[in-house]
């Protein structure tokens, strides 16, 4: 059959005929709309979307085919990438929304009937047909055709009036669809979640690699009640952020604590805090070798010097930090004399301990640099006099600081007292000629 240059197939030529509509619009085009109109047709862009994911779902499965194919038939190079990471490229290198797409794609051919259907018409959306074909892949194994099809038309009709979150929650008892009794459903939405924490177990990892500059980068994955209780964790230590105003008395500079960070990086230094929050000393040996980490430095280091100190495992890291973690107790310090030998200058009671911890908080209020607001749930316990040395708990040789300042006082050499008269913290930051204290928590 001959087939002249001009003949397109009919997915081309709709793909073309798309593109040069939308290409001959310009965007500037909605502001002589009326918000009523606006809204009606974002509504209608929103089915334009999910009809386009239909077919993206669709070519998705047709590489995918295509690709098990030639590796069933032993064709060489064709089993080193999956079809996730050779579309990629055409999702802006997004490998993860490439491979969820494939994953989706596929699930939804096995598992429902009409759902691809009503994508193709726009009527539900692309994470809506993700929803219903996980829900019904955990459909119990004596499901029959018939009520399999009731769920999936079920579902069908929920996705039109519920939020997504609540589309999963009812998805988890859509056996209602065709069982009468509470307690039966009950037991099936329990055995769903079962299987589902089960998988969640099995899928579980967390990788972690060095950049090789004074960084590393991760990636995990968590059942869902864990990353439920680690992001309200990182939420609560990045949330009292607000900005604060210490002015630093020889530069004249504000301090900011999380002013123009982003919430990714400020989860982030959450995040590093909360490592620094674990308690080291109690979490099991790892085969009779301590989780705490050692770091070892000089006693001039933590006198003040500026010498470098190393972690047990070689890991280098500066004065600053090695004084400020030895302050926060999840580090040990071997602290070493000028041949590097240890010194013995006892750790029986490296920690303020619970109550001295109280004590510190009603005399402090919240962090004891001068203009910071944050409070004393936020706060570390510093100590005024290298604590190793002084061998004392005593409160009167700690003050309360927030991470940032708790930063600043080691990075910046800021000199900290008990005023005599009154038992209240003062700091002199450098170049400060006066005693400074936080007015916010004492007046
Ligand atoms: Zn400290
Ligand atoms: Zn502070």
């Amino acid at each position: 059959m001959a087939v002249t240059a001009q003949e397109t197939h009919p997915v081309d030529a709709c793909v073309q005929t798309a593109r040069e509509v939308f290409g001959g619009l310009a965007t500037s085009a909605w502001d002589a709309l009326t918000p009523a109109e606006v809204r009606r047709l974002l509504a209608e862009l929103g089915r334009l979307e999910s009809q386009v994911s239909a077919h993206k779902m669709a070519a998705a499965r047709v590489l995918d085919k295509a690709r098990q194919a030639a590796r069933d038939g032993g064709r060489a190079g064709t089993t080193a990438t999956s079809t996730g990471s050779t579309i990629s490229i055409d999702f802006g290198g997004d490998r993860t929304g490439a491979d969820a797409l494939v994953n989706t794609a596929n699930r939804i051919e096995e598992q429902t009937s009409h759902t691809e259907a009503a994508l193709a018409a726009g009527d539900i959306s692309a994470k809506q047909a993700d929803v219903i074909s996980r829900a019904l892949s955990w459909l119990p194994e004596d499901v029959t055709e018939d009520q399999r099809d009731a769920c999936e038309r079920t579902l069908l009709k929920d996705a039109q009036k519920l939020t997504l979150k609540d589309l999963r929650a009812r998805a988890q008892r859509i056996t209602d669809a065709y069982k009468t009794s509470e307690d039966d459903v009950d037991a099936d939405e329990d055995e769903q979640l079962r299987r589902q924490e089960e998988a969640a177990r099995a899928k579980t990892s967390f990788s972690m690699w060095d950049n090789r500059d004074g960084t590393h980068t991760g990636r995990f994955t968590l059942p869902e009640a864990q990353a439920v209780m680690l992001k309200t964790a990182l939420d609560a230590l990045a949330a009292p952020h607000q900005k604060v105003g210490t002015v630093n008395a020889a530069t004249g500079e504000h301090d900011e604590v999380g002013f123009g960070q982003s919430y990714p990086q400020r989860l982030g230094h959450a995040f590093a805090s909360l490592v620094e929050l674990l308690p080291a000393d109690r979490l099991p040996s790892n085969g009779g070798v301590s989780a705490v980490v050692t770091v070892n430095l000089d006693l001039n280091t933590l006198m003040g010097g500026l010498k470098a100190a190393g972690l047990s495992d070689g890991t280098r890291i500066s004065a600053e930090q090695a004084r400020r973690l030895a302050c926060t107790a999840q580090l040990v310090p071997m602290v070493l004399n000028g041949r590097s030998l240890p010194l013995d200058l006892g750790s029986a009671n490296r920690y303020f301990n619970q109550s001295s911890r109280r004590a510190m908080e009603r005399r402090d209020g919240g962090c004891t640099a001068p203009g910071c607001d944050r409070d004393a749930r936020w706060c570390e316990a510093h100590h005024l006099t290298p604590y190793s040395l002084s061998g004392t708990t005593d409160i009167r040789d700690g003050a309360l600081l927030c991470t940032f300042h708790h930063h600043r006082v080691h990075d910046q050499g800021w000199t900290g007292r008990i005023n005599p008269h009154d038992g209240h913290v003062e700091w002199r930051p450098p170049g400060a000629t006066t005693w400074q204290r936080n007015h916010r928590w004492r007046p």
